[in-house]
């Protein structure tokens, strides 16, 4: 018999591990994972490098006329194992991760143009089931309808410290501090915005990983997956 294809929805804080997550439910159950974090990412880096954000200031007239041109892209890297962002056709993987991005993404994701273009874009791509997708409104608007929803937390001075540690090798200017005051900003940002904020789908299952192991996590979370009806 044909397996059942379903859909599942990951939203969250900040680096509390949703794409950890969601990466290990792709494999462990073979769904497509897209991040859309990653999307909002590209059109930001897209608007620093032709100035459209300058000094903290947005030019919308011009971000709204440049909006057709930016093409995002996905693609499976197998000898890194990894899905990397393309940004009208380069590999930017490694740029939208910069300070300098994760500083303006959410000024560039409360913006409804911005918005109407990916979330029409993501909802193409679910549309052919067997996807997991992390982000902050996945579960109530980009795929309502998903079989299974997650919203994933933690305690933002240990996900400040998570984050931290994952970035100051290769950011010798990274502090603890400004880790922790840009997921402060991004949360408020993302809870406070206007259109599409982040929020807990009614039928999404809590997760509060402050104190959990990651092994632990992957464990009750396959175990809800495979036991969703
Ligand atoms: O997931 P990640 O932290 O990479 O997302 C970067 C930013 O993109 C978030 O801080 C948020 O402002 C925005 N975002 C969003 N809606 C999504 C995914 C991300 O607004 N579905």
């Amino acid at each position: 018999m044909k397996k059942k294809l379903i859909n599942i929805a990951i939203d969250g804080h900040s680096s509390c591990g949703k794409s950890s997550i969601a990466k290990c439910i792709s494999k462990e159950f073979n769904m497509t994972y897209i991040d859309s974090g990653a999307m909002y990412r590209a059109i930001t880096l897209y608007c620093i490098e032709n100035e459209i954000i300058f000094e903290n200031a947005i030019d919308y007239t011009l971000l709204l006329q440049s909006l057709k041109k930016i093409d995002i892209s996905f693609n499976y890297n197998i000898a890194l194992s990894i899905t990397e962002t393309f940004l009208n056709g380069k590999n930017v993987e490694h740029l939208i991760r910069d300070s300098r991005v994760s500083d303006q993404v959410s000024s560039i994701s409360k913006i409804r143009e911005v918005r109407d273009k990916l979330i029409d874009f993501q909802q193409k791509i679910c549309s052919k089931k067997n996807v997991v997708m992390d982000g902050r409104d996945i579960g109530t608007k980009v795929m309502p309808d998903a079989d299974v929803k997650f919203f994933i937390t933690a305690d933002v001075s240990v996900r400040a410290q998570r984050r931290f540690d994952e970035l100051k090798t290769n950011n010798k200017d990274l502090t603890y501090a400004k880790v922790l005051a840009n997921l402060n900003k991004r949360d408020s940002d993302d809870v406070g915005r206007k259109i599409n904020p982040l929020l807990k789908a009614v039928d999404a299952i809590v997760i509060d990983n402050t104190f959990l192991s990651f092994v632990n996590q992957n464990e009750l979370v396959f175990n809800l997956i495979k036991n969703h009806n």
